[in-house]
């Protein structure tokens, strides 16, 4: 069968290039008669293509040298509790924005190790603006102030990083490496790979390096971030695959044109896909235009007795993955790194049919 557009939150579509490429060297890495897979991760095969990995990654978000790169495990999940155990760094607060259903994990879990507050919650405009900077009630004695820049259910992103004078940690899973950042404005960022930066089952997470020194005693020692940074995240055996894969993506982006390049690609394909929401009566998208995702864009349609038959023709059509989360229903298009132009325009030409035979 010819590869679909994947319009999947995520685990979501890799760069065709990548996979053809991983395909190639599945068998035999660079004449090594192995495949990455089977490699030690302490062998100097694996350690060129962690270092390497690491190197382009620095080199597309021009991460500052103190700053620390970690590949580890548990998916951003496991950053909620991460979070809070080793940057409190012994203080019993901290700040929280509430912009979707993604940040509301994280501050559950954060309650277990500390007394949230809440800043700002755009719950009751159900995630669909955020309450203006004048309005945030920061509390001063907070360690740091987590957010979630990009919402992926609720598709809610923030278009600039939060003044705050506190140390700023961020939830990138379904932003980073969408377009360019600039990275020392942040304490800690970290994000599961599964969207934009390679398969499931790696985390990547970049610190300040001053931040390191204090954990919450009692911290199992793989939740340390101290225990992965002096190990160059190999105290236990990492995810090398995806590891290897991300790497390739990196190389990938670079090829692109770099962050500059994927950052006016995506905000095309967003314009597009919201322009065609826009003027159309049959579509709706409830997101305050000035924090609308360039990731993830939900949509519903003006007859919902219509959604079944919608994904059904959308998946006849190459256009597959298109249900919105179960939390919230309707449509959501998640238009990561790889997902090309050409899907998006696919996608707003069967919408448009759509609508004209059915609005
Ligand atoms: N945060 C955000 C913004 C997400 O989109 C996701 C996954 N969709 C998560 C956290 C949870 O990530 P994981 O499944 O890797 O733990």
């Amino acid at each position: 069968m010819a590869r679909v557009f994947n319009f999947s939150a995520g685990p979501a579509m890799l760069p065709e290039e990548v996979l053809v490429q991983a395909q190639l060297e599945m068998l035999d890495w660079q004449g090594t008669g192995m495949s990455v897979m089977e490699m030690s991760h302490r062998g100097k095969e694996f350690m060129s293509i962690a270092e390497q990995a690491e190197a382009d990654l620095r080199e597309l978000l021009s991460i500052p040298e103190n700053y620390k790169v970690l590949f580890l495990q548990g998916g951003a999940s496991m950053q909620f509790a991460m979070v809070p155990l080793n940057l409190l760094r012994g203080r019993t607060q901290a700040d929280y924005l509430n912009t979707g259903l993604w940040s509301e994990k994280a501050v559950a879990e954060a309650k277990k190790y500390c007394q949230v507050n809440v800043a700002a919650d755009a719950k009751p405009n159900k995630y669909t603006t955020v309450p203006p900077r004048k309005s945030w009630r920061c509390n001063g004695e907070a360690a740091y102030l987590h957010y979630t820049p990009n919402e992926t259910i609720n598709g809610l992103e923030f278009q600039t990083v939060p003044e705050v004078d506190i140390p700023i940690v961020a939830d990138m899973s379904s932003t980073l490496l969408s377009r360019p950042l600039e990275v020392s404005k942040f304490a800690a960022i970290y994000a599961g790979a599964q969207k934009n930066i390679g398969p499931a089952g790696l985390t990547l997470v970049i610190i300040r390096d001053d931040l390191l020194d204090i954990s919450i005693p009692g911290t199992p020692t793989m939740l340390v971030y101290k225990t992965h940074v002096e190990q160059q995240s190999m105290y236990n055996t990492p995810p090398t695959y995806a590891w290897y894969l991300a790497g390739l993506v990196f190389k990938w982006l670079k090829n692109q044109g770099g962050l500059a390049v994927m950052g006016e690609r995506n905000r095309r394909k967003a314009e597009l896909l919201y322009s065609t929401i826009d003027n159309s009566e049959f579509y709706g998208n409830p997101v305050d235009p000035n924090y609308r995702s360039w990731m993830n864009v939900p949509f519903t349609i003006a007859k919902p007795e219509l959604e079944k038959v919608f994904l059904q023709e959308a998946k006849a059509a190459g256009l597959v993955t298109l249900a919105g989360h179960r939390s919230v229903g309707g449509f959501r298009a998640s238009i990561y790194n790889a997902m090309p132009e050409a899907g998006v325009q696919t996608l707003v030409n069967f919408m448009n049919d759509f609508a004209n035979r059915n609005g």
